[in-house]
């Protein structure tokens, strides 16, 4: 029997990732019935999106697996319900999405285009902007995100450290883990982003201790995840000119409240949780290839490690 692969994310999601899913199906060679209506006893495997519908598990009796359409687990990592290995998402189309825009937030930065644009009443003060090699960018979180961010900023000539959970060994990176590892990479950074997932460990790991150990002036990025940063203190920091400016595309609350001091605060650029996005081609391929692999019985790629949650 074919495995039935149930599709449950929103249902705008579903025109776009139905021929997706099927065209790659077919470049697999993987025969499978796919839809968004299956009776659950039925099904196999569960293409998941965690703010869909399906938030019980328990029916889902002989499901082999949740693919995560999405790259952060933490609102599924926790549900009781869920028994069997869930995948998050590793999607090149994605990974390209976040270096691309955090390129481009970090050079903004580095090269002072706020200052330096002038027709907006500004004097004509030439500057001379460091050269790449001459700045400091600190990744926190060096899986697959910042890996690859890690290394178009290296590319760039940057000087790049990245702080993990585990010990790493990364060419051209300087790399940091553990408390003291943290404290050791804070006190050069001038440029800090934030990959990291969100979970207990890493909730608030930018507050007013943390924040107190960069460079005076200093400047974050947080594409990761809004628990990461104390939001008190980082407006205190960016008041006292501790932080210079950030740049945060996620909050703890989304979309972030009308209310929220960050809208008006001048020192801090709000984007709409879109550094990057799942693209339904790439992603697409990434799916099949784990229900490929569980029809084979091979292990599955990119599980969450429940324990660590994520
Ligand atoms: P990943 O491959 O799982 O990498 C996570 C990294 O964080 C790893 O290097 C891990 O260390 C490190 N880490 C985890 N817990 C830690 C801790 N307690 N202390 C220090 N380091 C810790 O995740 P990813 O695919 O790169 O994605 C990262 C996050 O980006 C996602 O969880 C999601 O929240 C966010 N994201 C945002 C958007 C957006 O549009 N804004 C899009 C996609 C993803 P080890 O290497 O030692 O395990």
């Amino acid at each position: 029997m074919p495995p039935n692969i149930l599709f449950a994310a929103r249902p705008e999601r579903w025109p776009i990732f139905e021929k997706p899913l099927r065209e790659a199906l077919a470049r697999a060679g993987v025969k499978a019935h796919l839809s968004t209506e299956i009776a659950p006893a039925d099904v196999d495997y569960i293409v998941y999106a965690p703010n869909s519908d399906l938030q019980d598990f328990t029916p889902y009796t002989k499901a082999k697996a949740v693919l995560n359409l999405w790259a952060g687990v933490e609102n599924i990592v926790g549900n009781q319900t869920l028994k069997i290995p869930l995948a998050r998402m590793v999607d090149p189309g994605l990974t390209r999405g976040m270096v691309e825009w955090v390129t481009g937030h970090v050079m903004r930065y580095h090269l002072g285009l706020d200052t330096d644009i002038l027709n907006k009443g500004t004097d004509w003060v030439p500057r001379t902007p460091p050269l790449a090699p001459a700045r400091h960018v600190l990744i926190l979180g060096l899986g697959a995100l910042g890996a690859a961010a890690a290394q178009s900023l290296i590319n760039l000539g940057f000087a790049v450290s990245g702080w993990s959970r585990s010990p790493k060994e990364l060419s051209g990176i300087s790399c940091y883990h553990g408390a003291d590892g943290l404290c050791e990479a804070l006190s050069t950074a001038e440029i800090v982003i934030l990959l990291l997932p969100d979970t207990p460990a890493t909730e608030n790991i930018l507050n007013t201790k943390t924040l107190a150990m960069l460079p005076h002036g200093a400047f974050i990025i947080n594409p990761g995840r809004g628990p990461l940063i104390d939001d008190d203190a980082l407006i205190s920091a960016l008041d006292s000119g501790q932080i210079e400016h950030a740049t945060l595309d996620v909050f703890r609350t989304e979309p972030l409240p009308r209310n929220h001091p960050y809208w008006r605060h001048p020192k801090v650029t709000v984007t709409p949780h879109i550094a990057a996005e799942t693209r339904p081609t790439s992603s697409a391929e990434v799916i099949i290839e784990n229900v490929r692999r569980g029809e084979a019985g091979e292990p599955f790629l990119h599980l969450v490690d429940r324990h660590l949650g994520y």
